[in-house]
C-alpha cells in the first residue's frame, strides 16, 4: 500500500508575514497528523519556514534545486545548501522552470541528480502542454520526460523520488483534467516504470497537480494511480490547502 503524499507549491508568493501565518494555519490544522504533507516555498524563506515547522508533522521543500553542486553558478542554490536548511523534498522540471527559465529533459535530470545527493528527495514534474494533448502526444511526452532522468540516473534512482503529473493547461488555469484523464496517465506512468522496474512501479508515489482544489481533490485522490496531489493556488490558503489534504484520507 502506497502512503499518500499532499504538497503545496507556493511559488513566488507572499511576504514574511503572511508565509510565516499560513505554515503555522497548516500546522495547526494538521494537528498530530503522521499523513505525508509538505510544502515547497521560496527559497528565502527556507531557514523561517523550517524554524516553524520543526518538530511538526509538516515537511519542508524548496521549488527547485541546481543542476551543479557548487561553484560559479550565480544566483543558483545547491542541494548541499537546501540540505543545510532542513528540505526533504525539492521540486525538478516544473513546468513553469521548463516554460519561462529553459529548464531542458537534461537539466531537469541533472537537478533531479543533484537533489539525491543530498538525500533531498526528487519530486519530478512531467506533463503535457495542450497543444500536445490535442496531438495525441500526452504519453510520448512524458515518457520522453521519464525517459532523460532514467538515463542518467537510471531506474533505482527512483527509489526515492516522487513524480508529479502536471498536465501544463492545468496549471494555474482553474481547468482541472478530469479524474479519468488524470487517471489514465498516471497508470500509464505507471506501467511505463513497471517496463523497467516492477517493484518501483508499485511504490512510487505518482501526485496529481493542475488546479486541484478542495471539491475536486477527492474525486482525483479516489483514483486507483493518483498518490496525493502537488497544489499551488489553493495551497496559499490554509483552510484550503488542509480540506484537500483531508479529502485522501476519506
Ligand atoms: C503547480 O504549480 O504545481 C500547480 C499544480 O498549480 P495550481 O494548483 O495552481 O494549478
Amino acid at each position: 500500500m502506497r502512503r499518500s503524499l499532499v504538497v503545496g507549491n507556493w511559488k513566488m508568493n507572499g511576504t514574511r508575514a503572511s508565509t510565516e501565518l499560513l505554515a503555522k494555519g497548516i500546522i495547526a490544522g494538521l494537528g498530530s497528523d503522521i499523513g505525508d504533507c509538505a510544502v515547497c516555498v521560496p527559497y528565502v524563506f527556507l531557514a523561517e519556514i523550517g524554524e516553524i515547522i520543526k518538530n511538526s508533522p509538516l515537511a519542508l521543500g524548496a521549488q527547485n534545486v541546481a543542476d551543479k553542486a557548487s561553484g560559479a553558478y550565480t544566483g543558483e542554490v545547491s542541494a548541499s545548501m537546501l540540505n543545510e536548511f532542513g528540505c526533504r523534498y525539492a521540486l525538478v522540471g516544473h513546468s513553469e522552470r521548463r516554460t519561462y527559465y529553459g529548464d531542458t529533459n537534461l537539466s531537469v535530470a541533472e537537478r533531479f541528480c543533484q537533489a539525491q545527493t543530498q538525500n533531498i528527495i526528487p519530486i519530478l514534474c512531467i506533463g503535457e502542454t495542450l497543444d500536445q494533448r490535442e496531438q495525441e502526444q500526452t504519453f510520448s511526452v512524458v515518457e520522453e520526460q521519464l525517459d532523460a532522468v532514467i538515463e542518467l540516473a537510471g531506474i533505482n534512482a527512483f527509489n526515492a523520488a516522487v513524480i508529479a503529473y502536471e498536465p501544463v493547461w492545468a496549471i494555474g488555469t482553474g481547468k482541472t483534467a478530469s479524474d479519468e484523464q488524470a487517471q489514465e496517465v498516471h497508470q500509464h506512468i505507471r506501467a511505463y516504470i513497471a517496463g523497467k522496474d516492477q517493484t518501483i512501479a508499485d511504490k512510487i508515489q505518482i501526485l496529481y497537480g493542475g488546479s486541484a482544489k478542495p471539491d475536486n481533490a477527492k474525486g482525483l485522490f479516489a483514483m486507483p494511480d493518483i498518490d496525493g496531489g502537488l497544489i499551488g493556488g489553493a495551497s496559499l490558503d490554509a483552510d484550503s490547502f488542509l480540506k484537500i489534504y483531508q479529502s485522501i484520507k476519506q
